[in-house]
């Protein structure tokens, strides 16, 4: 989580804050059209296509484009599952991992590494957050940007995974909705679309017990830890970068 510093009294869910260099993230691509499948008409090469061809084949595209859409738009409705009204049910869905399994392949490995040798070492650490679902940022953002009006509930792009309806019928429902939703995530900054917890190369940890131990680092040499700033170096040797200004993250690139 890249959250500013909390007091570790606070109880709940910490605050959602995207990371710093995330940016807000691309227009979410799950709302494309698949692309129109089917043989298009090719022109005729004879001297009849040569000459009247072009007439006719945009008055076929004309007549063409439009059945398609309503084709696609026909499919879609067919295939959708039924939507549910936004809300706070939302909130539990699609949880954050705390799990080093559910990281991504590549930094997993390094990060269970370096938590193993710190728990070798004698270390506890207490993991909060690695993984967290896309469609749990695709729900996080909406409903902030439905609670400060940044878009109309009837205009955020839909997500493959989330049959979620946020149009309630009237701006005042939908808007409460998805304020309900921001107080229940509490999200204090606009959330993004991608972060490294979103790509699966970050990690959320408390890590207390390490100072004056001695640890292995990532080409095997060992280690003694006398400052945090010790055990950043470390965590680099086993490419686990520190963001400084956010207690608990670690991350593949620092951010
Ligand atoms: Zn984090």
């Amino acid at each position: 989580m890249n959250t500013v510093a909390m007091p570790s009294s606070v109880s709940g869910p910490a605050p959602y804050m995207p990371a710093p260099g995330d940016g807000a993230g691309p227009y979410w691509p799950g709302a494309a059209l698949p692309a129109a499948t089917g043989a298009t008409a090719q022109p005729r090469t004879d001297a009849l296509a040569q000459q009247g061809h072009h007439l006719l084949r945009d008055m076929a595209q004309a007549a063409r484009g439009p059945a398609m859409a309503e084709v696609a738009a026909a499919q879609a409705e067919a295939t959708a599952p039924p939507q549910e009204l936004s809300g706070r049910d939302w909130v539990a869905r699609f949880p954050t991992s705390r799990s080093l399994d559910d990281l991504a392949p590549g930094f997993r490995e390094k990060a269970t590494a370096f938590v193993d040798a710190m728990r070798a070492a004698g270390a506890d650490v207490r993991i909060s957050a690695t993984h967290r679902p896309a469609e749990r940022a695709y729900l996080m953002r909406y409903a902030w940007d439905i609670s400060k009006g940044l878009i109309q509930p009837d205009r955020v792009p839909s997500h493959p995974n989330v049959p979620i309806n946020w149009n309630h019928g009237t701006k005042v429902k939908s808007v409460t909705a998805a304020k309900e939703m921001v107080r229940a995530y509490n999200i204090v900054h606009r959330p993004a679309l991608t972060s490294n917890h979103i790509r699966g190369t970050a990690i959320d940890m408390t890590v207390t017990g390490i100072i004056g131990k001695t640890m292995t680092n990532g080409t095997g040499q060992p280690v003694k830890i006398k400052t945090m700033e010790d055990l950043y170096k470390v965590g680099e040797s086993y490419g686990v970068l520190k963001l400084r200004s956010d207690p608990p993250h670690w991350s593949a690139d620092g951010r």
